[in-house]
């Protein structure tokens, strides 16, 4: 079944006046599963991790068209990532429903100077083993996926986030991702984000499932743009089978 990211660009696609064009003049066939060319698609790896942690997509209007689109990566890998179109006016009642249901304590994560300080968290509640898991609600992290300026607007411009905690990362490591220039080292892409929000929430497999995920999809995706062959046994391929067979713990 189509994941979230996934519905979202279907529905927008429809919604086109004229065929989308991504940058860069991209516009041969592409695989429904994973955006790419069929020479190169990266079905036959798409991993999945069963998490306690879930991910709330608040996306900007074409983001889910854009092939380079790394929120799509999070819905692969985490079975409970949701998706939103973001609009300044009509917001969708099954993101408010999401947001008030019990089961989840969502955090929006963001950087913390841009909100009042009261509201900035540096962490994660983690599970009580005592309580046996059952009475703790399930951390789910909203993600604003755009541009910074598209980020920024969401962030201060949706009235039923101003009451959530604001999770603020404080990312050691620079960038790797070559896909965008964003001109700003300590700017992350958005599944790099949800990365270190696994991390937070002591996901750690669904972290390094999700790093090594991105570097296979960098791989796959800088080799169709300039018509190169997938290395199947370089390091990318490699680093994520090995999280994918199941270790002794
Ligand atoms: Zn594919």
């Amino acid at each position: 079944m189509p994941h979230a990211v996934s519905l979202l660009r279907a529905a927008r696609l429809a919604r086109s006046v004229k065929p989308f064009l991504a940058r860069g003049g991209f516009k041969r066939e592409r695989c429904a599963g994973c955006r790419l060319v069929p020479s190169h698609c990266m079905c036959a790896v798409r991993p999945s991790v069963a998490t306690r942690a879930g991910v709330c997509l608040l996306m900007a209007d074409i983001e889910p068209l854009k092939p380079s689109n790394t929120g799509w990566l999070i819905a692969d890998v985490v079975a409970d990532t949701f998706a939103f179109g973001w609009k300044r006016t009509d917001t969708d009642p099954a993101l408010l429903a999401l947001l008030n249901d019990p089961q989840w304590q969502p955090y929006v994560v963001f950087p913390g100077q841009y909100a009042a300080p009261e509201r900035v968290v540096l962490s994660v509640a983690s599970p009580d083993p005592a309580r046996n898991g059952t009475e703790e609600k399930r951390p789910l992290f909203i993600l604003f996926d755009g541009t910074w300026a598209e980020a920024r607007k969401m962030f201060s411009r949706s009235p039923y986030l101003d009451l959530l905690p604001v999770l603020s990362l404080q990312p050691e490591q620079i960038t790797q991702y070559k896909l965008r220039r964003s001109g700003r080292d300590d700017h992350f892409c958005t599944s790099e984000v949800a990365a270190l929000c696994m991390n937070l929430a002591g996901e750690h497999v669904a972290e390094q499932t999700l790093e090594a995920y991105l570097a296979v999809f960098t791989h796959h995706y800088l080799r169709a743009k300039n018509q190169q062959p997938i290395a199947w046994d370089g390091a990318a391929h490699r680093r994520l089978r090995e999280l994918s067979v199941p270790r002794p713990s």
